[in-house]
């Protein structure tokens, strides 16, 4: 109860906050705002004063006529801003980072998401009782893919690191136990386009990675069956993030794999596939989304991993295309919240047969 008295105290201080924004503009009954050369979604919805993550969805369904690749904004045009929802948690979330003495109520401190990002508010309990194993794809020794971006170099694994810690925080967001297998001390969510690339990633929980590639994978596929073994019975799964992929010359943006014999792996990656889907069908109405999964045994990882699996190829950090979209931080966002719906619809329709 304590959090819904917070809440009205400062609904006062959130509808000052509109009236003098000075940009807003009646429409209808929602507010709009003209979009300024640098904002994008997440950042629009916070100065608005909106938790951006939660209306980040039905900001995109508002104005999808006024987006590219359904993320992007123009500058100079106008957008219409949701309707604050002030009986819901995130916007408790939103205050929550006004005061530290209501963020011990409401969020749990995970240092490995970084200072601004370490909170990590309760949004359900829809994943109670799962089991989650992330990998992000390389790490220390091994930077994975590279590429030139404006003449600074990027390297694919700080990419999925990124997006596998924001996974981490949806998953953990709804009840999850959530092992990050690859780590790294001092590089927490990051809010920028060229994430610096350093080495100094380690294996859970604090293994120095081979620069050998079978005995880097063999560290985290060990590190894996290990935990998997102690925490049998219960319903677990892995999900490992890359940013490279194989295909070529298609306007392909992920790829969803799993083991060819495994029905509980094939359903993970079926549910994210079908969330990505179903978004991509929302969002824009005149693309077809074509991404698919596929057989993928001869991966190491796949082959050799206890826990049923997905595998994602987040498009491929050397494609001019996709590359504006994974140094978007706002995007990077929107992909792990959609990974993070797929896995809540896995989970939520049970396991297939006995628990591996
Ligand atoms: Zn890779």
């Amino acid at each position: 109860m304590g959090v819904l008295k917070i809440k009205n105290t400062f609904k006062g201080i959130f509808i000052l906050t509109i009236f003098f924004g000075g940009q807003i503009l009646a429409q209808d009954s929602l507010a709009t705002v003209k979009a300024e050369t640098g904002d994008g979604i997440l950042l629009l919805l916070r100065k608005q004063g909106l938790h951006p993550y939660d209306y980040f969805d039905e900001f995109v369904a508002l104005n999808i006529e006024n987006l590219r690749d359904s993320v992007h904004l123009y500058a100079g045009r106008t957008y219409k801003i949701p309707n604050a929802k002030l009986d819901t948690v995130p916007v408790v979330a939103e205050i929550q980072k006004q005061t530290t003495e209501i963020k011990k109520v409401v969020g749990k401190e995970y240092e490995i998401f970084g200072k601004k990002h370490s909170a990590v508010v309760s949004q359900s309990e829809r994943l109670k009782g799962a089991v989650y194993y992330l990998v992000a794809g390389h790490g220390g020794p091994d930077p994975g893919a590279m590429a030139v971006y404006g003449g600074k170099s990027i390297a694919e694994d700080e990419y999925a690191y990124d997006i596998t810690l924001r996974l981490a925080k949806e998953l953990l967001s709804h009840g999850a136990t959530v092992y990050i297998i690859i780590r790294d001390p001092n590089d927490g969510i990051r809010d920028e386009r060229i994430l610096k690339i350093d080495h100094d990633e380690v294996a859970y929980l604090d293994k120095v990675i081979p620069l050998n590639q079978v005995a880097r994978l063999k560290q985290r596929v060990d590190i894996i069956n290990q935990l998997h073994s102690k925490n049998r019975g219960k319903f677990q799964r892995l999900l490992v993030t890359h940013v490279d992929s194989r295909s070529v010359g298609q306007n392909i943006d992920v790829f969803f794999y799993h083991h060819k014999n495994s029905k509980n792996g094939k359903k993970l990656a079926e549910s994210i596939h079908k969330t990505f889907h179903k978004k991509y069908k929302k969002y824009q109405p005149n693309r077809t989304y074509t991404g698919t999964f596929g057989d993928r045994t001869g991966l190491y990882m796949v082959r050799r991993t206890d826990p049923a699996m997905a595998y994602i190829e987040i498009g491929n950090i050397r494609n001019k295309k996709d590359q504006r979209r994974i140094l978007d931080p706002d995007n990077r966002q929107a992909l792990a919240k959609w990974i993070s719906e797929g896995v809540i619809l896995d989970f939520e329709s049970g396991e297939i047969g006995r628990i591996r």
